[in-house]
């Protein structure tokens, strides 16, 4: 994968990367399509990667429909797929204890961070892997994992990667779910309760919009909604600093997000919303 990448650089062609764990859905296939229309080529990176599940995450049951995804990105127009198993992407490492990681301090520890310890560092140490191993000049992220991506962004600042991060707004489907591979596992009456999460960001948005700059006032107006779902049980929602990440507690003109993780069942389910 690098000799062909360092090739095509050679012969003065733009990557365009869009990394993946599979399992594909119009979320994705919307970051292959603008990496399509954006770069000469177009790569893309099938790995469910050990070093971002925690011990008992669902590692083992994500879903592996490997040929469907690999007939996806052919009909997107991509030019390579870089599919390794754990045992080539970690080479002599083991992938459960490699000796090097990608740690971004501050952003990587909160939220996310704290409920799925090691997740983002072993997401940024995946994806500094792939940038050298798949050498693109831009790569695509989606909204959809907001710090991931603010992770990703200062990654690339801090270590000097020559790479544009390009944002791709989140795809939902139309009762505002946004899509997922996890959503597969969530049982009718979860997924029938699952928008809520669409819905709380919505009202949370609008009270804003109404002229309400108290988070605290914003976040009750949020908590109404979530319980007229008492089966979703959320586990964060914050207002924060759309680059820092941290908690606001009023809104005063900077960009701000909405981040919420809630449980459905045994799904967990992440979203956010520019506020
Ligand atoms: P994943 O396969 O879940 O690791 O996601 C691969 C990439 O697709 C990440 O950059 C995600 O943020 C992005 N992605 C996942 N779901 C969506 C969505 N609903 N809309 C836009 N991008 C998405």
């Amino acid at each position: 994968m690098q000799k062909l990448s360092l090739r095509w650089r050679c012969e003065g062609r733009c990557i365009g990367l869009v990394p993946t764990m599979g399992a594909l859905h119009e979320g994705h296939l919307t970051l292959a399509r603008r990496a399509r229309a954006e770069c000469d080529m177009m790569v893309a990176s099938i790995f469910v990667n050990p070093l971002q599940f925690g011990v008992h995450e669902d590692l083992d049951k994500y879903p592996r429909p490997f040929e469907r995804d690999c007939q996806l990105l052919r009909e997107a127009g991509c030019d390579a797929i870089f599919a390794p198993d754990a045992a080539v992407m970690y080479g002599k490492s083991d992938p459960a204890d490699p000796q090097t990681f990608v740690e971004v301090s501050m952003l990587g520890e909160m939220w996310e961070g704290v409920v799925r310890p090691g997740h983002l560092r072993g997401v940024a140490t995946v994806v500094a892997k792939l940038f050298n191993i798949m050498q693109p000049q831009r790569a695509y992220f989606g909204e959809k994992d907001y710090q991931q991506l603010k992770v990703i962004e200062h990654m690339v600042e801090d270590l000097n990667f020559p790479i544009e991060i390009v944002p791709v707004p989140t795809v939902r489907e139309s009762d505002g779910l946004a899509l997922s591979s996890r959503n597969t596992y969530l049982a009718p009456a979860e997924r029938a309760a699952a928008p809520v999460l669409h819905r709380a960001m919505c009202e949370g948005v609008q009270a804003a919009q109404d002229g309400e700059t108290e988070v605290a006032a914003i976040g009750e107006a949020m908590a109404r909604v979530f319980a007229t779902e008492p089966d979703v049980a959320v586990q964060y929602v914050a207002i924060v600093d759309a680059q820092t990440l941290e908690s606001l507690e009023t809104l005063d003109g900077r960009p701000a997000r909405i981040l919420v993780a809630a449980r459905v069942g045994h799904t967990r389910l992440i979203d956010n919303m520019a506020i």
